[in-house]
């Protein structure tokens, strides 16, 4: 059944008529769950009367720090869940990052906290990540801003434990944190759980992917009985669903699609490039967009090159990658809002959940493992309601997993090409005259000056204006040659040839003498199986049994050795403790 809502407590936005509110509004009433299309996220800066956020009952401070923060109107996932917290009841939400799915759970519950006094903290949020940790506790204190004496303390791993123990001990209303720190507090006494009457659940599937899933139930179980649980994950599998069933009690559901809005505001593209010309493809890429760049790679040690090389032309750069300390990351992610660095180059896990406005283009360099990790890398871009771009590389193998990934998705990926030498140089002629053009166009503390060296010239040396003009222009452009001109006639055999021949290939993409070749070392760890061709077993058997068991790409997969009674198989690096536990049990050919 398909029910318009005219509740008025949903129907909050203000400044929209009855009947744009009711359309997107629609949702799909099934006993407790509700469905709700996602849509860009509406931010005004600076002061405005009417905030859509009045009609929950919030108290004044939320609103002001509402106010102070832009936000206007209540997202979608907001207007569903805001209501059903504030009436203590528990909820299952099925949303990604991007929708405003921490101020749904946040505010309410600071709203509950507004008068609380007491020492121990009453509200516990777990993230699979400490990058995650940092951003929902910064959430809460920023929603919490303007309300007096409430504390949010976030504990993660890869930090000193001493500046923690002792935030715990003083007054703290919400804690915030990765699992393994969290148990670790708990254990020594130092997080006093007794008071804890709601516990938060943020991306429990991506829990669930690192193998966290005993550690959760560990700590469920250490909590006082009587709380309210509230699970947000971006996909709704089995398991989540089991530990909802076993730990929430009749829960609001809501599930928020949001794959409209990355098709809405990210522009999906890919191009065409073998391996060893991606480093130059990615260096042409950047001369047209060089500010608010994430580029995505599989392997720390790739993360550390890239971004040498790409110092080395001049881009200012900065790496996130799991050997990086976390004080170091959340300097380098600090650096990137305020635009000290412009371009990061990371791996998936280090990257997760990373939330920075001016993000305008996300680049795949390293096709992802899957749809998931995608989805996760381009929500990067097209935050807050701004629009981005994200550019996939795709070698002639992949080509068939760029296929899945349209399926899946459910998107068409629109092909460009790589940057020629006559496309950068229009870009930088065009750059150059618009920096003159503003340049001419702002009021200067200098203008005294420039005007009297203007005179000077035209006095003392005879120049025009014109000759002046010129000057000047050379003087900025350089003595180093402003266009490039080196060879690129490999772009174009490159897009030609790669898309023929994977055309004619396409058959043969999974062959083992391709897998051989097209990975490089470092990527990978070499597992030991206990059968081999005294079992009659054959390389695409491996491959099918380890895609079909795990959630393995073929195309991941490295060389495939196959002795007598055993075989070696190259897989990435980094795999999560889950997908090993599940290659311990792999069977072939039964
Ligand atoms: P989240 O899904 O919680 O990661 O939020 C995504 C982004 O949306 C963050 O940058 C938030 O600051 C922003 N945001 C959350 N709620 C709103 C809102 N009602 N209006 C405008 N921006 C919002």
């Amino acid at each position: 059944m398909v029910l318009k809502i005219d509740n008025s407590s949903l129907d909050s936005e203000q400044g929209k008529s009855q009947n744009e509110d009711a359309s997107l509004l629609e949702l799909k009433k099934l006993d407790n769950k509700k469905e709700i299309e996602s849509q860009p996220l509406e931010v005004s800066k600076g002061n405005d009367n009417e905030n859509g956020f009045r009609d929950f009952g919030f108290n004044q401070s939320i609103l002001n720090s509402l106010t102070n923060k832009g936000y206007k109107n209540p997202t979608p996932i907001q207007k569903a869940a805001i209501p059903e917290l504030m009436l203590g009841r528990d909820l299952l939400g099925q949303a990604q990052t991007g929708t405003g799915k921490t101020a749904a759970f946040a505010l309410p519950l600071i709203e509950k906290l507004a008068d609380n006094n007491e020492l121990n903290a009453k509200v516990l949020v777990m993230t699979p990540t400490r990058e995650l940790a940092t951003q929902v506790a910064e959430s809460f204190k920023s929603y919490s801003s303007e309300s007096s004496n409430f504390k949010t303390v976030a504990i993660y791993g890869g930090t000193d434990y001493r500046n923690q123990i002792s935030a715990l001990k003083r007054k703290v209303d919400v804690v915030v944190g990765t699992p393994g720190r969290i148990m670790d507090h708990i254990r020594q006494g130092t997080f006093k759980i007794k008071d804890i009457n709601c516990l938060v659940l943020d991306e429990a599937d991506e829990m669930l992917n690192m193998g966290f899933l005993e550690d959760i139930e560990w700590i469920i179980d250490q909590l006082p009985e009587n709380k309210q649980m509230v699970l947000f994950s971006a996909t709704m599998p089995s398991e989540i669903r089991n530990i909802a069933k076993k730990y929430l009690n009749d829960p609001a559901e809501i599930s928020i699609k949001s794959v409209k809005k990355e098709t809405q505001l990210i522009s999906q593209k890919f191009l065409y490039v073998q391996r060893h010309h991606k480093l130059d493809a990615l260096k042409r890429i950047l001369e047209l967009n060089n500010e608010g760049v994430i580029i995505f790679v599989r392997t720390k040690l790739l993360t550390t090159s890239i971004a040498e090389a790409l110092e080395n032309s001049g881009h200012t750069v900065a790496v996130l990658n799991g050997d990086i300390p976390q004080n170091q990351r959340e300097n380098t992610v600090d650096r990137l809002k305020k635009g000290f660095i412009n371009i990061l180059v990371a791996t998936d896990v280090a990257a997760r959940g990373l939330d920075v406005e001016r993000i305008k283009l996300v680049v795949n360099y390293d096709f992802p493992f899957d749809k998931e990790t995608y989805t996760h890398r381009i929500g990067r871009t097209g935050r807050a309601g701004r629009s981005g771009e994200a550019i996939l590389f795709v070698n002639q193998r992949e080509k068939h997993f760029l296929r899945n990934l349209e399926n899946s998705t459910r998107t068409k990926i629109e092909e460009i090409n790589i940057p020629s030498n006559k496309t950068i140089n229009e870009k930088r002629m065009e750059k150059l005259i618009e920096n003159v053009n503003e340049s001419s166009l702002a009021k200067d503390e200098n203008e005294a000056l420039i005007i009297d060296v203007v005179d000077n010239l035209k006095e003392n040396y005879s120049m025009d204006d014109s000759n002046i003009a010129m000057a000047a222009i050379n003087l900025v452009i350089g003595n180093k040659s402003f266009f490039v001109n080196e060879d690129d006639s490999w772009i174009h055999k490159q897009n030609n040839t790669d898309r023929n021949r994977s055309n004619r290939n396409s058959n043969n993409r999974m062959r083992n003498s391709n897998r051989r070749t097209n990975y490089q070392n470092d990527s990978f760890e070499t597992y030991k199986f206990n059968f081999g061709k005294f079992d009659g077993v054959r390389v695409a058997n491996i491959i099918s049994s380890i895609c079909n068991s795990t959630n393995i790409n073929g195309r991941s997969i490295g060389k495939i050795q196959i002795f007598n009674d055993y075989s070696l198989v190259d897989l990435p690096r980094d795999l999560h403790r889950e997908t090993k536990n599940k290659l311990k049990k792999i069977k072939v050919r039964n």
